[in-house]
């Protein structure tokens, strides 16, 4: 059984700590228990800590493909936030906290080719192997080396690519890896002339904010595609985009997103998610798989803590 505070003796662990400021779409409720940390030892105190007292762990990212529902999360939630880039020999090692946009600019910058597609994915290098994070035809699976994953032994060990298993948004981390934490990985870049290498993130930056609601809070798309179709078309063509449920929306300008558009609560965001899902089953028979991340509980009560 959990004792009253696992984490006595360990520096920087918030209770009660509100997530609706560490989620890209501002909602959600506490953390029974929080931290963020930028090193593998400090994370690793935690990782035992939780382990060694029964306390469910859940890690975060950016929180830019997470809801995290309104009674917020029991245990303890730790954002690693290692954000460190280093490159040499055709090879860039970002930290499991680094930014993808980041790293797509910072390798622009060195005339590095190859994660231009990481402007397009506003989350976590640890997060995007975890979901094999892709945009407009490139994903984590085409570039990654290796990555070193701390198991909840805290053991480290290196996983290359094909022991990830990297499917459509999917990785082993989903499965047989579940519960270890990406705390680094490393990508194959090549040389190529920095103006290009820029140019070619900018495009895919102005394609994006062409075809998705850009400056609004969103969780990206929230159904994966089902194949040889685009959730959003078929979300579409059951008449449902622009649909709003308290203050989310089915956004306007493409209805595999949802957006905040009123201080919208989880609740909201599961009623449109079900609607669109039920309506899309109903009328074309098809089963839309969530890509979004859930977590937590959905009455205030449920950590105990609200
Ligand atoms: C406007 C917008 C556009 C987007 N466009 C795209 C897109 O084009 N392509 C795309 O793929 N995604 C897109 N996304 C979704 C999102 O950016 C990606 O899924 C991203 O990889 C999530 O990173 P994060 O750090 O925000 O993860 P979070 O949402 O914080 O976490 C996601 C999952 O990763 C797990 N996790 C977090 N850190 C780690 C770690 N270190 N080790 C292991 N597991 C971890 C979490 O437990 C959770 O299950 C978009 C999101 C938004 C808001």
């Amino acid at each position: 059984m959990p004792v009253s505070d696992p984490f006595g003796g360990i520096a920087g662990v918030l209770a009660a700590e509100p997530l609706a400021k560490h989620s890209q779409f501002g909602v959600g409720g506490p953390a029974q228990w929080f931290a963020q940390v930028a090193d593998e030892a400090a994370l690793r105190a935690l990782v035992l800590r939780a382990r060694d007292s029964g306390v469910p762990l859940t890690m975060l990212g950016a929180g830019s493909n997470t809801l995290i529902l309104d009674g917020g999360v029991r245990g303890l939630v730790v954002r690693y936030d290692d954000r460190s880039f280093t490159a040499s020999d055709g090879v860039v090692m970002l930290g499991g906290g680094c930014m993808m946009p980041r790293a797509a600019l910072d390798c622009a910058r060195r005339g590095l080719a190859g994660v231009e597609f990481g402007i397009g994915v506003p989350g976590t290098c640890g997060a995007s192997v975890y979901g094999n994070a892709g945009a407009f035809g490139a994903e984590i699976a085409d570039v990654l080396v290796d990555c070193d994953a701390m198991a909840p032994d805290g053991e480290v060990q290196t996983l290359d690519n094909a022991a990830c298993r990297f499917a459509y948004r999917f990785s082993a981390f989903k499965n047989s890896f579940a519960g270890n934490v990406v705390i680094r990985a490393r990508f194959r870049v090549t040389p190529d002339d920095a103006a290009s290498v820029r140019r070619r993130t900018d495009d895919i930056q102005r394609q994006r904010k062409a075809s998705q609601p850009y400056g609004i809070r969103s969780l990206g798309s929230v159904f994966k595609n089902p194949p040889g179709d685009a959730a959003g078309r078929l979300i579409e063509a059951c008449g449902l985009k622009g649909m709003r449920w308290g203050g989310a929306q089915i956004a306007e300008k493409h209805a595999n997103f949802i957006v905040n558009v009123e201080r919208a609560t989880a609740a909201d965001v599961l009623e449109l998610v079900r609607r669109a899902h039920d309506k899309v089953a109903e009328r074309f028979g098809v089963d839309l798989e969530r890509e979004i991340v859930v977590v937590g509980e959905p009455a205030l009560s449920a950590t105990g803590i609200a």
